[in-house]
């Protein structure tokens, strides 16, 4: 699980660490105490969640993390590739830099995580993979067309490599987030987010526990059907 400490991730690592599942979060070094404090907050599920430092933009060390996780825990049922960045300007104040970097977290991040995980699920015949996309990947939004993009590519992403593996008991879905209240909406301006919520037919923003339980929902054992799919959640905000 990437970008497990906090906001949408920390949501989902609590909900699968409550439901019994050991959870290994990859994330920045600022993630190392974040994790600590999430693992303490919960009764009796505390240890179940581990950090393993790992930048997802380096492939190098998402394959260093997974192999420390299958030396510590023996196996990988599941991944989820949650960790995102955002670094918006309009294209024409956008730096290349911008567009990389956003790039290479949100979309080559997946790429590399998948790539590492792959070969030990195809070997046991079992995975499931869950990829936290966008509502703007297919709606667009206006200052973000290298997140839009990213996100765009992620489902391109998970429906090829949820037909590579569809006969090995793998299967590989998205998520498509709408506004969900953590610290990257809360780094919109106040306008923008009230504009979002009078645009949002439930009028609310999401919470994170939501977008975990739908994960959750798909990580099932039982859910072996589903695979290729983009799953919205989104308050009806682009249907
Ligand atoms: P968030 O609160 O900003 O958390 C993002 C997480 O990703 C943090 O834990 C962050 O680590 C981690 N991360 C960032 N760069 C990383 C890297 N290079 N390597 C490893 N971890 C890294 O964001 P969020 O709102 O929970 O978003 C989670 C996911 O949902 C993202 O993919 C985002 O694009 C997507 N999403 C969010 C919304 C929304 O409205 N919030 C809507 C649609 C989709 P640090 O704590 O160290 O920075």
């Amino acid at each position: 699980m990437t970008g497990g400490a906090r906001g949408i991730g920390g949501a989902i690592s609590t909900v699968l660490a409550e439901d019994g599942a050991t959870v290994a979060v990859l994330g920045l070094p600022e993630d190392r105490e974040r994790t600590h404090n999430l693992a303490a907050r919960l009764n009796g599920a505390a240890s179940k969640i581990h950090f393993y430092q790992s930048d997802v933009s380096i492939y190098d060390e998402c394959r260093e993390a997974v192999a420390a996780v299958l030396q510590q825990h023996g196996r990988i049922d599941f991944l989820v590739n949650n960790a995102g960045i955002t670094r918006d300007h309009t294209v024409r104040k956008m730096t290349v830099e911008e567009w990389e970097k956003v790039l290479q977290v949100n979309l080559s991040g997946p790429f590399f995580m998948i790539k590492a995980v792959l070969d030990t699920m195809v070997e046991r015949g079992f995975g499931r993979i869950v990829n936290v996309s966008s509502v703007v990947a297919e709606a667009g939004n206006f200052g973000q067309a290298n997140y839009a993009a990213a996100k765009a590519g992620l489902l391109g992403l998970t429906k090829t490599v949820a037909l590579e593996v569809a006969k090995r008991g793998i299967t590989v879905n998205a998520v498509a987030p709408g506004f969900i209240d953590t610290d990257m909406t809360k780094a919109m301006p106040e306008a923008a987010i009230e504009n979002a919520i009078a645009q949002t037919p439930v009028r609310a923003l999401g919470q994170p526990e939501e977008v975990a339980r739908l994960v959750r929902f798909l990580l099932d054992e039982k859910a072996g059907y589903i695979t290729g799919a983009v799953y919205n959640i989104n308050g009806g905000w682009y249907m």
